[in-house]
């Protein structure tokens, strides 16, 4: 049986920092996410490294909190955090008595708030609205979740953590009044085993209360769900800010090469990441009032998460109302079961500050006296000039500083040795994040990448302005060449990464979205038949059964575009065990594209060529519905 001194659920911000933490004290610990490291809201945010200066007027607590965080992750993190700025603007719509109190609040949280003219605003941020009445320079950064969490995860490696994905906990073993383990489900296998620990904490942010019920404790968590738009290019160099109490889409972060506008509030089910073309077009209202012209930029697409607000005693708290501060529950003194603690609430930015309390208090317990260290210990090496120079000279463009901070200084040295080696390795995957083929074959071959999704978190593969176009098909092509521990087959890696993509992109369809959507479609759904597949393999059976006869290829794909609808179907997203349709493929299509095996988890990736798969059943379809 696995065990640890000290098993943590939830593999976001508060979960990972909670291990590296232990780790560097020298507990024994395995942190066990149901899914990906950060598919929960430590990617479904802002990306904003908060200053603290938009609390500064309520919670000068948690102002204070925000600034001495920034100001650590910024030097334990660089590769993680772009150093800019925050901007804040008064617009003619805000409150101007706001202004004044809020200049004295974050000099008392001594967040600095320096005073801009309208004139240096608008040099520094040409974009802005010319109608802003006033402006600050504060300080401010953008922070990527995914990949914190994944240097987190290597640098807690390095010192014996251990971390499981796709492993879900359904149960949590007690026993005289203790915890004294958890049982988890392989999200592949389905195998059920124990881990067993000393110490239980429950990192599960919105779902810390459904985690907790599986031991019989309830916690009051209201779950505050937030939209949040990306645009395709950087509107602002800068975070710019709304500077008034904090209300709905307020925020734009420049983050990578997209921005992100955000946010709102309202009452929902963790798992509830829908989004609606309405929310989008009330933030897009009050965003108006910060850069006029935002109608002109292109949408990329729309995404969701759920923040984990705890809220106490009060069964009627909802939205902005509840407090955004971490609460640390030991369920010992609190519900009479020892050794669990649920941890709460709080934000991305202070999941470090969390994670030390959290460990001051658990260690001790424990019996480890160890002082917490990770305030002061960097996550990854600095660049080594010598290697930098030589990736530029091997490298097609100019990404080798983005690789190096995707992917740390050890496997970004693999990497150029590989292009050194093969200068094939070198071709461009990904050109929005420019990602080389070796990137991508390497992240493909670890054992915790299963998806394309995986990918895409690890690589950012996917999310720039083409948003998977152009390279989804290169980089299926590349997987299927170098790996066959993947889940599923070629179908269901393009459907799983496309649906993704999609479901951000299905409330903004509008203006020249439309044109970028009907270029993706034509290359899936009619180049390359992802969504037809299914129809084309039953319209034949269906007529094999009702006229006693087999029928040709281009009839049968004729009459599948025919019922085929428009909209990418939602039925794309079954696991590959249950689409059988695709095994019932007649000859022609088989000898193309052989039947595929029906997927034994984790290891019978059934390798369809794409290029053989185009020459054929597309070629038949395009040409029979024209
Ligand atoms: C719209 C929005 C914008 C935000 N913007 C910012 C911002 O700009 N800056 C900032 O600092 N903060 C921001 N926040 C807050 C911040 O994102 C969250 O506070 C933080 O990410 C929470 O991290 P967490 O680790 O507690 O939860 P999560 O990241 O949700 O992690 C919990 C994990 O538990 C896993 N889990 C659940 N059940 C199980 C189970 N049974 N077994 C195993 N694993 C399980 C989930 O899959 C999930 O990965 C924002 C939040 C929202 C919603």
């Amino acid at each position: 049986m696995l065990n640890a001194d000290v098993v943590i659920i939830g593999g976001g911000a508060t979960g990972a920092g909670i291990l590296r933490d232990l780790c560097l004290r020298g507990v024994k610990a395995i942190l066990v996410e149901r899914g990906d490291l950060g598919c929960g809201t430590s990617s479904r945010f802002h990306g904003l490294l908060h200053s603290g200066a938009r609390y500064a007027v309520r919670d000068r607590h948690a102002a204070v909190e925000c600034i001495e965080e920034n100001t650590i992750l910024r030097r334990i993190a660089k590769s993680c955090v772009e150093p800019i700025s925050s901007i804040f603007i008064r617009t003619p719509e805000d409150d101007p008595d706001y202004e004044e109190l809020w200049v004295s609040s974050c000099r008392a949280a001594g967040i600095s708030a320096q005073p801009l003219t309208i004139e240096q605003a608008l040099e520094m941020e040409p974009n802005l609205s010319p109608k802003i009445q006033s402006a600050y320079l504060c300080p401010g950064a953008a922070i990527d979740g995914f990949r914190l969490l994944w240097h987190i995860f290597d640098s807690a490696k390095k010192l014996g953590g251990q971390v499981l994905t796709y492993t879900n906990v359904i149960g949590i073993d007690t026993q005289n009044g203790k915890v004294e383990g958890i049982t988890v489900q392989d999200k592949f296998t389905h195998e059920t085993y124990k881990i067993a620990c000393n110490y239980l904490i429950n990192a599960t942010g919105p779902w810390c209360a459904r985690v907790a019920s599986l031991a019989g404790i309830d916690i009051n968590i209201k779950p505050s769900k937030g939209t949040l738009i990306a645009f395709n290019h950087r509107i602002s160099t800068n975070v710019i800010h709304r500077l008034h109490k904090p209300a709905d889409a307020d925020i734009f972060v420049p983050h990578g090469t997209v921005t992100i506008l955000g946010t709102t509030s309202m009452d929902a089910d963790p798992d509830d990441t829908s989004t609606t073309q309405q929310e989008v077009e009330e933030m897009m209202a009050i965003g108006r009032a910060t850069f006029e012209n935002l109608d002109s930029y292109r949408i990329l697409r729309v995404f969701a998460g759920c923040r984990p607000l705890y809220a106490g005693d009060d069964k009627n708290a909802s939205g902005r109302a509840v407090s955004r501060d971490f609460v640390a529950l030991e369920h010992g003194p609190r519900d009479g079961l020892d050794n669990f603690m649920s941890v709460c609430g709080g934000k991305f930015t202070t999941h470090r500050q969390m994670a030390e309390k959290v460990c001051n208090i658990v260690c001790p317990i424990l019996g480890n006296h160890e002082p917490c260290t990770t305030a002061k210990i960097p996550l990854d090496a600095e660049p080594d000039p010598a290697l930098m120079e030589k990736a530029r000279q091997v490298f097609p463009s100019y990404g080798t500083k983005l690789s190096f901070n995707r992917q740390g200084a050890e496997r970004f040295a693999t990497i150029v040795k590989k292009i050194e080696e093969d200068s094939d390795q070198g071709e461009i995957i990904c050109e929005c994040e420019n990602v080389t083929r070796a990137e991508i074959e390497m992240v493909a071959k670890e054992s915790t990448t299963h998806s394309i999704s995986d990918l895409r978190r690890r690589t950012r593969l996917g999310m720039g302005t083409c948003q998977g176009t152009f390279c989804t098909y290169r980089a299926v092509g590349t997987v299927q060449e170098v790996t066959d521990t993947w889940t599923g087959n070629t179908k269901d890696l393009f459907k799983e990464f496309l649906e993704a993509r999609w479901k951000g992109i299905r409330p903004v369809m509008w203006g020249n979205q439309i044109k970028d959507v009907e270029l993706t479609r034509g290359i899936y759904e009619v180049s390359l038949n992802i969504n037809h597949e299914d129809d084309l393999a039953l319209a034949l059976q269906e007529q094999k059964q009702e006229q006693g006869k087999p029928q040709t290829p281009p009839q049968a794909a004729a009459a599948a575009v025919k019922t085929a609808p428009v909209e990418p179907a939602p039925k794309a997203t079954a696991p590959a065990t249950a689409a059988p349709a695709a095994t019932a493929a007649p000859a022609a299509e088989s000898k193309a594209a052989p039947a595929e095996k029906k997927s034994t988890p984790k290891a019978s990736t059934t390798k369809i060529a794409v290029k053989t798969k185009r020459k054929t059943s597309t070629h038949a379809s395009s040409k029979e519905g024209k």
